[in-house]
């Protein structure tokens, strides 16, 4: 899925007003899986990279393979999750301590993946690296329209869009406001941005 709707969703199950650490590790959380892919556009842009080869190419090759299967291991942030809470456990002697800071951001990243896992076609990650390089083939992509993307893509936008009213509701500060309406417009400005790329 989109980034914007990743961050949507881990915000609509994590986020509590009141309680910023909790909601700076779901947004960080949610955004990890896709760093590296940030990092590899912003470098595109800074090298002057066309988009075609970049994402042709360069984006199925070492070592962003490797680097994005890093961050979209469920094994890795399951395990990050479960190492913070077992230790919360330890240290206030409760059997079901409040939600630690590194268990939000994992779970976020987790909610990443399984948003991830029924949308990608020839882009899948090696959902459980390193102990496996399975991938899971899905018949629908969130993006390619040979895959029932425009379709996806309508669902997802209007899923994204209640997300995003519903928590606008729920938080009055004006920065997340902001960040809402942002991911709200990124459900116009992404698809028009490939199509002025790919286009004709
Ligand atoms: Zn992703």
């Amino acid at each position: 899925m989109n980034t914007q709707t990743h961050l949507l969703v881990a915000a609509a199950i994590f986020a509590k007003p009141d309680q910023p650490k909790r909601n700076t590790a779901l947004i960080i959380g949610a955004l990890l899986p896709d760093a590296a892919i940030f990092a590899l556009f912003g470098w595109a842009v800074l090298t002057g990279v066309p988009q075609e080869v970049l994402w042709r190419e360069i984006y199925f090759s070492e070592p962003m393979l490797t680097l994005t299967a890093i961050g979209n291991s469920a094994p890795l942030c399951a395990a990050i999750a479960l190492a913070a809470w077992t230790y919360a456990r330890w240290r206030t002697g409760r059997p079901l301590p409040a939600l630690p800071t590194l268990t939000v951001l994992g779970l976020a990243a987790l909610t990443h993946l399984a948003g991830d896992f029924p949308v990608h076609v020839d882009d899948a990650h090696p959902h459980f690296w390193p102990l496996t390089d399975w991938r899971f083939r899905s018949p629908v992509s969130y993006w390619d329209n040979a895959y029932h993307g425009r379709a996806f893509g309508a669902f997802e936008a209007a899923l994204g869009i209640t997300l995003a009213a519903i928590l606008f509701f729920r938080f009055k500060v004006l920065w997340v406001r902001a960040l809402l309406a942002l991911c709200v417009l990124a459900y116009l400005a992404v698809p028009l941005f490939w199509y002025l790329q790919f286009a004709g």
